[in-house]
């Protein structure tokens, strides 16, 4: 089968389509023929060595498609399931095998692709909106990059809890992705802070939700609200420097947490439920979805070379 295999860390340019054995099918495992694999930034880490990989691997996390074959432990999915997962790796292939129970099933009317594109980020936004800080309506919140994948669907699920959604862009096209997605205002990212809090009368906002990271760490704790909450879910823009507790004291006794989707869906039962209520919002049409991109599978490193560049928005996909 066709895969792409990273040999040694690096740039996009180690993403490097190759032909391989299938994946071998494990007991507890199913093999899913990939249709569309999701393209998420902790690939980039993962490539680039930021996020410690054993070498070599077939990156991807997530992707959607049909089981081709079942382990024989396997009790709850047949052949010929559509199926998604987003604790790979392996996705940047025709065909992954992956666990049984980190699988998802695929809701009836819903495209594949679709599952694909959201299942990772969607269930991230959600975890964030519902549980890092619970959204709550009348409140005012502030998204980074709000036109990219991670940033529509914030936009989307915080203003659909009625909170006054303020977000950041770094183009007029963005800008305009993100209103659609529902944010009220939409900032560049040069004085950010003092904006937010000229746009909440002094106050500052409830919640920041950050994966941009190092360049917005200290503009998005100075426009928290008292007590307020910094989810610092990402570092698109590189790691965030120690910060000293103290930070934390003078900003208004605000919460500073580091999010992450893996220890919100540690069991099946944990990763079903949340994926259900993600992909039944995107089924009945609640949650639109944007692809800003599909890449043939040997185009992974361009895939890369976009997401890192700054030149796209919403979801990019890698169609096999
Ligand atoms: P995006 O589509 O949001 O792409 C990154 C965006 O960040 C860019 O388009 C850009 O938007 C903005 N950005 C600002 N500064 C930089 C910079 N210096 N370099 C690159 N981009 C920059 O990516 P994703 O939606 O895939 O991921 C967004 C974040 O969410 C990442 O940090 C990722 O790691 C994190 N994440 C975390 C998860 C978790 O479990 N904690 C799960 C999923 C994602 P603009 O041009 O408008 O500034």
């Amino acid at each position: 089968m066709r895969a792409v295999r990273v040999e040694a860390h690096g740039g996009p340019e180690v993403l490097v389509p190759t032909e391989v054995p299938e994946p071998a099918l494990g007991e507890v495992d199913v093999l899913v023929g990939i249709e569309s694999a999701g393209v998420n930034y902790i690939d980039t880490y993962r490539r680039s060595g930021l996020y410690p990989t054993p070498l070599p691997t077939t990156p991807g996390l997530e992707g959607a498609g049909v089981v081709r074959a079942v382990g024989r432990a396997v009790t709850d999915l047949v052949v010929g399931d559509r199926v998604a997962f987003c604790d790979g790796p392996g996705a940047y292939a025709e065909v992954a095998a992956v666990p049984a129970a980190r699988c998802v099933p695929v809701p009836e009317g819903l495209a594949t692709e679709l599952a694909a594109a959201v299942l990772l980020q969607g269930m991230t936004a959600h975890v964030l909106v519902h549980d890092t800080h619970p959204v709550a309506r009348g409140e005012t919140v502030l998204v980074h990059a709000g036109a990219g994948g991670m940033g529509l669907l914030l936009c989307r699920m915080a203003s659909a809890l009625g909170a006054t959604v303020i977000a950041t862009t770094s183009t007029e096209e963005k800008a305009a992705l993100a209103r659609d997605a529902g944010a009220a205002h939409v900032l560049g990212y040069e004085g950010f802070a003092d904006e937010v809090r000229a746009l909440t009368e002094g106050e500052g906002v409830a919640a920041v939700y950050d994966g941009v990271g190092a360049t917005t760490f200290d503009g998005s704790l100075a426009s928290l609200r008292v007590r307020g909450v910094l989810a610092l879910y990402g570092a698109a823009s590189g790691p965030v420097p120690p910060v000293d507790p103290q930070r934390l004291n003078t900003a208004g006794s605000v919460y500073l947490t580091r999010p992450s989707l893996g220890w919100h869906v540690r069991t099946t039962a944990e990763l079903r439920d949340r994926a259900a209520a993600v992909l039944g919002a995107v089924a009945d049409g609640a949650l639109p979805v944007r692809i800003g991109g599909r890449y043939p599978l040997a185009s992974a490193a361009e895939a890369h070379r976009d997401l890192e560049g700054r030149a796209t928005t919403g979801k990019l996909l890698l169609v096999p």
